[in-house]
């Protein structure tokens, strides 16, 4: 998950949580629903909870496919694995062309060259990751001073006589203590705004590069990258996300004296390529022209192999359509299988989906996607019409049994892939996990397999698949939220 699903999630905590108490559990057992329709959803709970389909093809994402950036030779291969796996369950596979940004990473080095008490012809070694999307510094590198701001109010105090011809470290923290308490996603968001829009702020002020602290938890000396946003009117400069440990040291140096950096990056831009979401349809019985969207991202950072985020998204929607043709179910409306393409820098996929589909987005009754990790699902956070609550109620009886009953109204949507459609109307819904450890991998090079839990995954796929189906085969479908224009979302 990047920045743009970061506002509806903070609406959420704000104006969600003090519903939570009442949409737990439900009133009458299943009276909503059939009790063979119940039944149903209880079996697909069970069955997931041992079966091991989706640990495997994210196992096969990762371990054997590796790291999949938009327009790296792995995503192509990564699509044509989802799209010929889900092929074998027996569904109707298309692949649907998207353009997607080709940005490639290439040498990234910095030391400190220059600083009180520095031993003779030493340095101090920084390690720093580029953040996506970076423009190169000159082949040779740049040298310059290094100035600290711990927020964009600090910088513009600077201003331009001390940022211009310098590298501005942006030193704002992660918060701990809120990741720790649950409010991982808020801490997040908070620190994300200065890898988005730090660049450019330091640019406007003339500064020759930017530096940030990395967003999360790490504290392995790890850097965190992700998408920067330069803006239209600044000049790009090379940006980098430098270790928390680095940016204490600096921080430390320069309150000291004056400290000079030599960073070192040589990130390619290449021409947009073509790319592809993988859409597979297990089609309704009733209404195949109605349908349910189960999803996650196919694309992820390089630095890892990108197991949290989010090949465990994919592997827990395809779970999906697995345990629906293992239990020989028949729901009513389509289940429609989406692996998207371009989440972490672009969203190409999701808009293109938005618009090669707008004539049916009226028909989609909900879209469901997982891009917070593989940890234990607490329920879902929901974007819908009023009076939709009452009608996922035995969906959270269903999942209480594993701890996934809660059900959290969100006033904006929700998950970015899934946000585009949302706009157009479509009832929205993300796998609300625990987040607590989340930013200690996400966008590292520590996000591979090995942190994903099987029995964390497959509650997963049991929240999803439990999700899905009911709202393939519920008698009335869930009220809609209104259609607004994308420029609201933020
Ligand atoms: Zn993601």
């Amino acid at each position: 998950m990047r920045i743009r699903a970061i506002f509806a999630t903070l609406v959420l905590v704000v104006f969600g949580s003090g519903s939570l108490g009442q949409h737990r559990g439900g009133s009458g057992p299943g009276e909503k629903y059939s009790p063979e329709l119940m039944a149903t959803l209880a079996r697909l709970r069970q069955s997931a909870l041992k079966d091991t389909y989706a640990y495997s093809r994210v196992a096969h994402l990762t371990d054997n496919i590796g790291p999949r950036l938009s327009g790296s030779a792995q995503a192509a291969q990564a699509v044509e694995y989802v799209a010929e796996e889900l092929r074998k369950l027996g569904l109707e596979v298309q692949l649907e062309k998207t353009m997607v940004p080709h940005w490639v990473r290439g040498l990234e080095t910095g030391e400190l060259v220059e600083y009180i008490g520095q031993a003779p012809a030493t340095s101090q070694k920084v390690v720093l990751t580029a953040l996506g999307g970076s423009v190169a510094t000159p082949h040779e590198g740049l040298i310059a001073d290094v100035i600290v701001a711990h927020d964009f109010d600090q910088l513009n105090v600077l201003g331009r006589a001390r940022v211009a011809g310098k590298i501005v470290l942006f030193d704002f923290p992660f918060d701990n203590k809120m990741a720790a308490e649950g409010f991982a996603l808020q801490a997040y968001g908070q620190a994300v705004a200065y890898r988005a829009g730090g660049p450019s702020a330091a640019a406007k002020l003339g500064a020759v590069a930017a530096l940030v602290r990395s967003v999360g938890n790490a504290d392995y000396r790890l850097p965190h990258t992700g998408a920067l946003d330069y803006a239209a009117d600044a000049p790009k400069i090379p940006a980098a996300a430098v270790t928390a440990e680095d940016a204490d040291m600096i921080a430390h140096l320069t309150s000291q004296g004056k400290v000079r950096m030599h960073l070192t990056m040589t990130p390619e831009t290449l021409p947009d390529a073509p790319s592809y979401n993988v859409i597979g349809d297990l089609k309704g019985t009733q209404h195949p022209e109605q349908i349910v969207i189960v999803s996650g991202h196919l694309d992820s950072w390089g630095l890892g192999t990108g197991a949290i985020d989010d090949g465990a998204g994919v592997a827990v929607a395809m779970e999906t359509a697995q345990l629906i043709r293992q239990l020989g179910l028949h729901p009513k409306r389509t289940i429609r299988v989406i692996a998207w393409m371009n989440e972490e820098n672009g969203g190409a996929g999701s808009l293109t989906y938005a618009k090669d589909h707008a004539s049916e987005v009226d028909n989609h009754v909900g879209a469901i996607e997982s891009d917070l990790g593989a940890g234990h699902p607490l329920g879902f956070f929901l974007y819908a019409g009023k009076g939709a609550m009452p009608l996922l109620e035995p969906v959270s009886q269903i999942l209480a049994k594993l701890g996934a009953g809660l059900m959290n109204p969100s006033d904006d949507p929700v998950e970015a892939d899934i946000t585009p459609i949302q706009l157009g109307g479509v009832p929205g819904f993300g796998v609300l996990q625990d987040t607590r450890t989340y930013f200690n991998y996400h966008h590292t090079a520590a996000d591979t397999l090995d942190k994903i839990v099987f029995a964390e995954l497959a509650e997963n796929a049991a929240a999803m698949a439990v999700l899905a189906y009911a709202l393939a085969d519920m008698p009335e479908l869930l009220p809609r939220p209104p259609r607004r224009a994308s420029s609201e979302e933020h």
